[in-house]
Parts: structure tokens; sequence; C-alpha cells
């Protein structure tokens, strides 16, 4: 066990670290919930946004982010099933962002390496997805895997039609779809794929990156990181996403920590900061007087 090791706690404790995108709904996790944020929490990750896939099935994702302090959701249908929620619009989107606990639209966008659902349903969606990110102000979680050309465009298209803000999630893009990410403001998030062996064109990017566009996650159950490659993926282990991030970029990691962290407030605007670096060791009471 590792992440329980001395040499691990050691490293970690000064570290705040958001997870900001991980599926903590999933079959995967559920006979350890509980362990599983505990285990987060235990090497410093702050926050955790746990990411609806469905919205027929939001209510369980949801459920997840009330019952943990610490986890936040978002709302929205992966490209997977747009075609089995084409029905689902902008403002049914929107209306479920007024629970405090909904932070952000998706995850929603194109992948073309399954094509499980239509191109022409998935474009839809993600439209329809955009926007509700316009229209709440909360961020859209973009999932873009081999259709760099279409997610450009669409994106630049939609910025036309008014601002919004965004996030191209697990990027596993080229370098041209990064640069007009950032171009419009977008930030790009990082999974356990920037740590394998062959993901050298994905680091040159992550290391050529403007600091403050650069975010980590899990995508917790799928790719896990470094050592843990093969094995079910959880929150805690984004620290080896953020040590390869620093390694890459030449920094350290409590530097790559605090960027992502900070990064990911401003992106993430509905999230409550934590108060102080105190506040795993003890928790505020929600009833006491404001000091
Ligand atoms: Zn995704
Ligand atoms: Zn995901």
């Amino acid at each position: 066990m590792p992440l329980n090791s001395q040499e691990n706690k050691k490293l970690t404790e000064k570290l705040t670290l958001v997870d900001s995108h991980c599926h903590l709904d999933f079959p995967d996790f559920a006979a350890e919930l509980d362990a599983v944020v505990e285990r987060a929490r235990g090497v410093g990750i702050a926050r955790l946004v746990t990411i609806s896939t469905r919205v027929a099935r939001h209510a369980a994702v949801l459920a997840i982010a009330e019952r943990c302090a610490d986890v936040y959701c978002s709302v929205g249908t992966h490209p997977h099933y747009a075609h089995e929620e084409p029905d689902v619009t902008a403002a049914d989107l929107v209306a479920r962002t007024r629970h405090p606990k909904v932070v952000a639209i998706g995850e929603a966008g194109l992948d073309y390496h399954y094509d499980n659902s239509p191109r022409d349903a998935q474009e839809r969606g993600f439209r329809t997805h955009i926007a509700a990110a316009r229209a709440s102000g909360l961020p859209l979680v973009i999932h873009s895997r081999e259709a760099d050309a279409d997610t450009a465009r669409i994106l630049e298209e939609e910025m036309g039609q008014g601002a919004f803000p965004a996030v191209l999630h697990c990027f596993t893009g080229g370098a041209d779809l990064a640069r007009r990410a950032v171009a419009l403001g977008h930030f790009i998030s990082f999974t356990g794929i920037l740590t394998f062996k062959n993901s050298n064109a994905l680091r040159a990017i992550a290391a050529a990156l403007p600091a403050d566009r650069i975010l980590v996650e899990t995508d917790a159950p799928y790719l896990a990181p470094g050592r843990f490659r093969g094995k079910r993926n959880e929150p805690a282990y984004v620290v080896e996403t953020a040590k390869v991030l620093a390694e890459t970029r030449g920094v350290a990691l409590e530097e790559i920590a605090r960027q992502t962290s900070e990064n990911f407030f401003r992106l993430f605007g509905k999230v409550p900061r934590p108060a102080s670096a105190d506040e795993f060791d003890h928790p505020p009471k929600l009833d006491a007087p404001a000091a």
C-alpha cells in the first residue's frame, strides 16, 4: 500500500490537490466509496468533482456529492450516450445546476475513437451543453477523443455566439487543439496518460502550456497512472500525474499542486476553497457563527 507509506505521507502532507474529474458513481467504487474519499483526503486532495455521464442517472451522482463534504458534481450526457438523451435541453441542464453541489456541465463532446453514438447526435449534444455552460456560467467539461478538428471548430464557432468557460478533460489531442483551446480562454486537464512511457508528445504539449491553464484529474476508475497502470484508478492517485506534470515542466511538485489547485478554483468558481490548510484536520462547524 504505497499511498499509506510514511514516505508518501511526508511528500504530500503539505500539498493541496484537486481531482477535477472522477466517476465515483461507477460500480467499481460501490463497495468502498467512503474509504476511497478518505484515502483522497489522506494525500491532501481538497476537492473532487464526480462527473455525470447520463442525465437519467444524475440523481445517483448528486447523492454522492450530497453525502461527501469534499465531493461536488457535474450534470450532462457523455458523447457515448448522446443518442440516448437527444431530448435533454440546455434549460434542463441549467435547472439541475441550481443545486449547490452541481458545479459544472458535462462531460460532453466528441468521441470518434469508439463512435458509440452517431456523430451528428454527439455534435448536437455538445452544442446543447455549450449553451448550458454559457447560460449558467459554469464550466463545460469537454470529452474529445480523436476529434481534434471538429472539437476546435465547434468551440470556435460557439465562442462566436457568446463566451463560456471550459476544460478539455483527459487531454490526448494534438498541439493545434491545445493552442486553439487556450486561445479561447479554456483549460487543459491531464490524467494518468501523461505518466505513460509512450506519452512523449503529450508531455511536450504539457510542458509548453501556460501555467495558468493546466489542471490534473484521474478520470477514475479508468486510466490509473504510472506504477498503478492496469489497476483500478482512484482519486488519491492524482498525485502521480501531478508529479509527472511537475517533472515535465521542471518545477517542484508543491508548485504544480498550488498552481493546478488555483486554476481549478478559478475555473470551477462555484466550488468553495478550503478555508485553511487545517480544514481537513479540523472541519469547520457549519452551524458556527461567522468569525
Ligand atoms: Zn471523458
Ligand atoms: Zn470521464
